[in-house]
């Protein structure tokens, strides 16, 4: 049976090339870099190599970029550390929106419990933020406006220079979950106006468990983990410096074939989409143009998701309804909701998305073994019937 994975926004391969410079580090280079003999220093070496290249790709200085576990690690610190930091000016607002990462709600709500109070934007049918809303929203203790790149679940891509302009220009300080964004879209953090970034190699070719949060230099946020002098002292424990490696070369290597692979993936899931929506009542979620070429979010209505799911899986394909994270939860994504989908709609909903390791063929097997699945199972389904017949 051919095999299809279409859940790159949930994690990818780690792809050859970085699995050959991650090698050497474990068999020879396996020095803690903080010692001072040679395969330490070399592995301090690496380390530091690494660091220019995560630097670079984001248009930041290397003493910006902090080494994490991952995207959840490096928003829980960006979010809870300047909330932290500020809390002593008077400054206790936070703004997001409805349909970030669980990794920055579940934080806002954390702080919330502290006394923080929080603003939730809305994203509108297009699944994208209002720079106006984020102004409006800002006020005299505001500290921290945190607004993801692009969504994880419909893969909207937001207007993150303009909203980085307006904090800006009231001196917020501006965070952005871009962990979905890395890789698919140039970024550059002094011109998009970025004060705090959140990655995670795991969505671009590198392992899991390995990110990194950019702080912009002059911002001051309280130690993540206190101990030994790694990451200036603020992330305590000894590296993980072929993870770190990794890292790097799959950002490189992200970001230097950005717009080939773009124009690959744009062709395709514009196939996929415009084949996929002849199905009677089907829709695509969030803007069709403003949105990562490699992400297509569907529902359909009068099926459940999860059914979907594995009909899918027992023909090969690996997809998803949503986000990882709430799968196995009966609840309808909070994403499809804040775009204003009723739960029955929300219900039925598929993510397809896609890598450089996708191909055309994937498409075909999709939009051949897709159709008479959703059919099946509407056959089956006495919601549809009501739909159908009223
Ligand atoms: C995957 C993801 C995260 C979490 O990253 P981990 O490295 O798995 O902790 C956070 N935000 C977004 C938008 C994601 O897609």
């Amino acid at each position: 049976m051919k095999k299809v994975y279409a859940d790159n926004a949930a994690t990818t391969n780690v792809s050859k090339p970085v699995l050959e410079a991650m090698l050497p580090i474990y068999e020879n280079v396996y020095g803690n870099p903080s010692s001072l003999y040679e395969i330490g220093a070399e592995a301090r070496v690496y380390l530091d190599n690494a660091r220019e290249t995560v630097a670079k790709c984001l248009g930041a200085n290397q003493n910006e970029i902090y080494f994490t576990s991952g995207g959840s690690e490096s928003d829980n610190w960006a979010i809870k550390g300047v909330a932290h930091a500020l809390m002593a000016k008077g400054k206790n607002h936070i703004i997001t929106s409805k349909f970030e990462h669980h990794a920055v709600l579940h934080t806002c709500e954390a702080l919330r419990k502290e006394g923080f109070e929080i603003t939730y934007l809305e994203v509108y049918e297009n699944g994208i933020v209002k720079p106006e809303d984020v102004e409006k929203a800002i006020k005299d203790t505001t500290a921290l406006v945190t607004i993801m790149y692009a969504n994880n679940e419909i893969g909207t891509i937001q207007p993150i220079k303009e909203i980085g302009a307006i904090c800006k220009k009231h001196g917020v300080l501006f965070h952005t979950d871009a962990v979905q964004a890395i890789g698919n879209v140039h970024i550059d953090v002094k011109e998009q106006n970025i004060d705090l970034l959140s990655l995670s190699g795991h969505k671009f070719h590198a392992p899991k468990g390995v990110g990194a949060l950019y702080i912009r230099r002059g911002i001051r946020i309280p130690n993540l983990i206190d101990g030994g002098a790694q990451e200036s002292g603020k992330r305590a424990g000894t590296e993980n410096v072929a993870g770190i490696v990794g890292l790097a070369k799959a950002l490189e290597i992200a970001t230097e074939t950005i717009d080939s692979k773009n124009e690959k993936l744009k062709k395709m899931t514009s196939r996929l989409i415009d084949e996929v929506l002849k199905i009677e009542r089907s829709r695509l979620n969030g803007d069709r143009e403003k949105r990562l070429p490699g992400n297509v979010s569907f529902c359909f209505e009068g099926i459940e998701g999860e059914s979907l799911l594995l009909m899918l899986d027992m023909k090969g394909i690996s997809a998803s309804s949503g986000s990882a994270c709430t799968s196995g939860s009966l609840d309808p994504s909070h994403v499809l909701l804040s775009i204003g989908l009723p739960h029955e709609i929300a219900h039925g909903s598929l993510r397809l998305s896609f890598s450089d390791v996708n191909c055309e063929e994937d498409i075909d097997y999709i939009i051949e073994t897709l159709p008479p699945i959703v059919n099946r199972l509407r056959a089956m389904s006495p919601l549809w019937d009501r739909i159908i017949n009223g």
